[in-house]
């Protein structure tokens, strides 16, 4: 089978290395394109990308040559891990050059034709291209984005819940690792030693908006959201990966604890049922130790794309509460995209690019 090329834009930062790590190897995708700015544009892969990664730089493309953003990039599909002014600035002009773009970026997210993919959640949110490319004039080309490294975790233990029982409230409290504020990130001295009570500006609005946006109903033109009062407390956590967050929900109808984990264990959503090369096998990951899930411990549950529950148990002022947790630059970032990239391809939706 031949496989599809495929780039990386802003491969050289903290999830652009980890789109490299999940695709350089890939069944269906061939890595030919390594994207970063005009500071390391024209070196080799090796020179250019400061590695931090346990897993070593791939040796078929430590000397691949980096390119500028540009829209001749000799590949279809592109997966964008640029800072959020970059991907604004670029990811429709791709686009709209008819390249399918994979955006981990913010910049698109809520735009009302984008759908905002987790695939185990609302893969017919993809029924929002045909209306994207219509109203953008682009005829091959679409932007397809994957939520952000909080709402992910959270958004997948809610999600057969509220299919179930509706999620009327949510209150959440974060515990972010300090890879997600990229390569190099939270200064050390801010970070060692020290819990820091803000992430960024829009970090709580995200946290608000992008699971109310996934659990909500699409009509193919736009999405109505969910509906759920969501409270979020962001916090910057001394842990190098793994973002942690306690939830506290409330639902429409009664649910009991057993009635959650039942609901827990037996979800078997699409990219399962279909067994695509990266989705984790179970999607969720139910743990019963008092003391779990723990980012060290459980980051890495599925090769890093699964999610994490545990500590459920009632709740004084909503109805329950439990603990969730994913890793934010494999399943929060790179491999969300890589995710929704495959049940596209599964779908037959990236003919036109083979
Ligand atoms: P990062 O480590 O700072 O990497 C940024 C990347 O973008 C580098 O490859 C950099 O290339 C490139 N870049 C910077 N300025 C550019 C420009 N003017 N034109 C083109 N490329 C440029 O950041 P990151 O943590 O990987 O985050 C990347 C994106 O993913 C951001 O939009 C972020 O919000 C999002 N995200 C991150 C996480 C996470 O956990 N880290 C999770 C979800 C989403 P050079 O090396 O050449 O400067």
């Amino acid at each position: 089978m031949s496989k599809i090329k495929v780039g990386v834009l802003g491969a050289t930062g903290a999830v652009g290395q980890r789109f490299v790590q999940l695709v350089a190897n890939h069944p269906w995708f061939d890595l030919t394109v390594l994207a970063a700015s005009d500071r390391s544009a024209g070196k080799s892969y090796k020179e250019a990308a400061n590695w931090i990664l346990a897993y070593p730089m791939p040796d078929h493309l430590a000397d691949v040559e980096v390119q500028p953003i540009s829209t001749d990039l000799d590949c279809p599909i592109l997966f964008s891990a640029m800072p959020t002014a970059q991907a604004k600035e670029w990811e429709s002009q791709f686009a709209a050059a008819g390249y399918a773009v994979f955006s981990n970026a913010g910049a698109h997210r809520m735009d009302s034709d984008v759908p905002l993919l987790i695939p185990e959640v609302n893969p017919d949110h993809l029924d929002l291209l045909a209306h994207q490319q219509a109203n953008r004039g682009w005829d091959r080309g679409f932007i397809v984005t994957n939520p952000n490294c909080t709402s992910m975790p959270m958004t997948m233990a809610l999600a057969p819940l509220h299919a179930q029982f509706g999620v009327e409230t949510v209150i959440a409290t974060s515990m972010q690792a300090l890879s997600g504020a990229g390569y190099p990130g939270v200064p050390s001295l801010d970070a060692i030693d020290n819990i820091v009570p803000f992430v960024a500006e829009s970090e709580e609005v995200k946290m608000n908006q992008e699971p109310n946006k996934m659990l909500g109903v699409s009509n193919g033109k736009a999405v109505t959201p969910a509906g759920m009062a969501i409270s979020a407390h962001c916090n910057r956590v001394p842990v190098a990966d793994g973002h942690l967050v306690t939830v506290s929900a409330k639902f429409k109808s009664k649910a009991s604890l057993d009635d959650i984990l039942a609901a827990w264990q037996a979800w078997t959503p699409k990219p399962q049922q279909l067994n695509l090369p990266t989705a984790p096998q179970p999607a969720l990951v139910v743990r019963d130790e008092p003391n779990r899930p723990q980012p060290r411990l459980d980051r890495d549950a599925g090769g890093g794309m699964a999610t994490t529950v545990g500590r459920l148990r009632p709740c004084e002022a909503l109805d329950v509460r439990f603990v969730c947790l994913a890793h934010n630059t494999i399943r929060g970032a790179a491999g969300g995209s890589v995710l929704n990239a495959e049940l596209m391809y599964a779908q037959g939706m990236l003919d036109s690019f083979k």
